[in-house]
């Protein structure tokens, strides 16, 4: 039977890949903080623990797993990466987890490391046009990221390489846009655009408005979580080690995003502009190389993946309602 171990599993996207990798048979050990938020996991084994400190990270990774998936970071939407309040734990921790587990992979010496890196690591000087920004692999350097979280993410990719060149370590390096879905963040401040949105949008009464950062002409894509994960396995699995995008093209406006939204609903709301934290002008994924490297695409269209996450995200808002009405009643 093989192995994997998931750090982040009690993540967002980490959770959603136990799943997918039990129902590919594998044995798998998830780690993280906290258990997942919004259901069981599917892991056989799950062990609560900060990937900080080096020996839980030596204890997570004690024997020589097929695939380690490490996806575990200090990380969240625009409120959290965008304002500069949060940068040096972004750094400091994210940087410390990516140190301790590329060190405990190659000690056991691990068949194969997958490492989620992010959209973010791109220039902010390609990305000052919204409706033509390049996100092309090969644009990364010379390096400016617009966040510390980019930065960090960048280092954390030139580790895992470096591992590769002086010790042989087989990585792989995704870089992810914008991924979204069911049983992700969606309150609390560090969900991201589209969360955000779904949840002011089910919180609403018809006829009334929800609030948007900035002016809403900034432009995104986003990737449903389903085609999020089997991108990655694809990846782990093939010859090609990356860095290379795992998004989607299709960009939008967030004015478009909250619209599109809305309509699912059924509603009919006002959009307010306010100020807040919005990153750069423009961001969509760049799928040439993995067109060409693993014949990948998205194979659905941004509102297929926005209805089950709005249906998701609706009964969220309804059962928080129910438990507030409750604690007013007692
Ligand atoms: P998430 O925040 O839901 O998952 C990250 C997990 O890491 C959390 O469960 C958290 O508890 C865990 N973690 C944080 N610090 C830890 C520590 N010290 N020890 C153990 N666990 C710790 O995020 P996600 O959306 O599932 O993202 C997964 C990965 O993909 C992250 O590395 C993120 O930076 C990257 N990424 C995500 C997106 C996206 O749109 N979701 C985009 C680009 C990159």
């Amino acid at each position: 039977m093989k192995t994997a171990l998931v750090c982040g599993a009690g993540g967002f996207i980490g959770s959603h890949l136990v799943t997918a990798l039990k129902r590919e048979r594998f044995w798998v050990r998830g780690v993280d903080l906290k258990y997942p938020e919004f259901g069981q996991t599917a892991a056989d084994d799950f062990i609560v623990a900060d990937l900080r400190n080096p020996s839980s990270c030596t204890a997570a990774v004690d024997r020589r797993f097929d695939e380690v998936y490490q996806l575990a970071a200090d990380m969240g939407g625009a409120g959290y990466v965008f304002t500069g309040d949060n940068d040096a734990d972004i750094m400091h921790n994210s940087a410390s987890i990516n140190l301790n587990v590329v060190d405990a992979c190659y000690k056991r010496n691990v068949g194969r490391v997958f490492y989620s890196s992010s959209a973010c690591i791109y220039p902010a000087r390609n990305q000052r046009d919204p409706d033509n920004p390049n996100c092309k692999e090969s644009s990364a350097y010379p390096a400016a990221p617009d966040s510390e979280y980019g930065w960090e993410k960048l280092f954390s990719e030139r580790l895992y390489l470096a591992f590769k060149r002086n010790h042989g370590i087989e990585c792989r390096i995704g870089r992810y846009h914008n991924v979204f879905g069911p049983e992700g963040t969606w309150t609390g401040g560090k969900e991201k655009a589209p969360a955000a949105l779904c949840r002011k949008v089910a919180e609403a009464r018809n006829g009334s408005t929800i609030e948007l950062w900035g002016d809403g002409s900034q432009t995104r894509s986003f990737l449903y979580v389903d085609e999020c994960i089997k991108a990655t396995l694809l990846l782990m699995r093939s010859d090609f080690e990356g860095p290379v995008n795992i998004g989607s093209e299709e960009m939008v406006s967030i004015n478009a995003l909250a619209r599109t939204i809305t309509r699912i609903a059924g509603k009919s709301l006002d959009i307010r502009h306010i100020p807040g934290p919005v990153g750069v002008r423009g961001r969509t994924s760049h799928n040439g190389l993995i067109r060409e490297k693993l014949g990948w695409a998205p194979s659905a269209p941004l509102q297929a993946g926005l209805r089950p996450t709005y249906a998701w995200i609706a009964q969220q808002v309804e059962r928080a309602r129910g438990c507030n009405v409750r604690r007013a009643a007692e």
